[in-house]
């Protein structure tokens, strides 16, 4: 690969909206046949919304809200800022949080008015010895269990949407004869319905952050050569273990440090474009 034709690849990447680290970037893109999509801000606006809540027994509603709302208020996921951002809207301030722990990929641990209140993937609950609320019947949307004291107090659910590009950037990426997979921490159900959403046939769900590496390795090692896009914290060790990670420039600095490209408008559609760029570069050189 000649240098001069590497770096007029790269003014092109500029031009869509592609920031490259280095030329050399770009050879690694020419065999790529598989590209694993994170779910939560890359294919979805990542801006979720509270939806409902279920109080369990005689949990009063409002009481499961005042204290998750409380607890999520300390988080920065989009889970949490749609829990507190709802709770706030409906009760006005909430009260503070102390001892908060961030428990990556499952959920948050806090203590709120002297509750010991957790709320996150039932997995979480489970963890702690806590026998998780049953879960509503509402594939659309991501559940949130809570417990307090020890004890399941309710559910509360959030949904986000499908960008608007998602469904015509995973068409461009079949078009260049690439395999699209949805991977995402989130529940099976959910991600199951966002990617017949956009066209994916593939999903790994329910998988932990530090997880996110291993399905990467193990696609590697089933000798497919993978791109990675991602955005957030979670997905930073495995942008950077793919053969080539793309970052979301809307996401977390973590990604786009981890990230051999960045996609600068956050727009899923250049993807395609900058695999294809790399493509035509090195043809231009062979
Ligand atoms: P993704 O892989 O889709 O970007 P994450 O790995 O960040 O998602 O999170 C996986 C799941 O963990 C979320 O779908 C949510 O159910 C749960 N979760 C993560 N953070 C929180 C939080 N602060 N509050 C409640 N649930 C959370
Ligand atoms: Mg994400």
């Amino acid at each position: 690969a000649t240098p001069t034709a590497l770096m007029v690849g790269t003014g092109r990447g500029a031009q869509l909206g592609i920031l490259i680290k280095g030329p050399e970037v770009l050879e690694s893109t020419r065999r790529v046949d598989t590209v694993v999509l994170d779910k939560t801000g890359t294919v979805t606006t990542g801006r979720m919304e509270l939806r409902k809540a279920y109080a369990e027994g005689d949990t009063d509603e409002n009481e499961l809200l005042r204290l998750t709302g409380a607890l999520e208020h300390a988080s920065e996921h989009p889970v949490a800022r749609a829990l507190a951002g709802g709770a706030a809207q409906r009760l006005g301030t909430l009260p503070a949080v102390t001892d908060f722990e961030n428990v990556p990929g499952l959920g948050v641990r806090g203590t709120v008015e002297g509750h010991r209140v957790l709320a996150g993937r039932p997995a979480l609950l489970e963890a702690a010895g806590i026998a998780p609320p049953p879960l509503p019947d509402d594939h659309g949307s991501t559940a949130v269990a809570v417990a307090w004291d020890g004890v399941a107090r309710g559910v509360l659910t959030v949904a986000d949407a499908v960008k608007e590009t998602s469904p015509e950037a995973v068409a461009r990426l079949r078009a260049l004869g690439l395999t699209p997979m949805l991977l995402t921490g989130d529940n099976r159900a959910v991600a199951e319905e966002v990617a017949a959403q956009v066209g994916v046939d593939e999903v790994i769900a329910e998988v932990l952050p530090e997880e996110k590496v291993a399905v990467i390795e193990r696609l590697r090692g089933e000798g497919r050569t993978v791109a990675m896009v991602g955005d957030g914290v979670n997905d930073a060790a495995a942008l950077a273990v793919a053969d080539l990670g793309l970052a979301m420039g809307t996401g977390t600095d973590a990604a786009i440090e981890a990230g051999d490209l960045t996609l600068v408008r956050g727009d899923l559609r250049v993807a395609a474009d900058a695999i294809r760029l790399s493509r035509r570069t090195l043809a231009t050189i062979k």
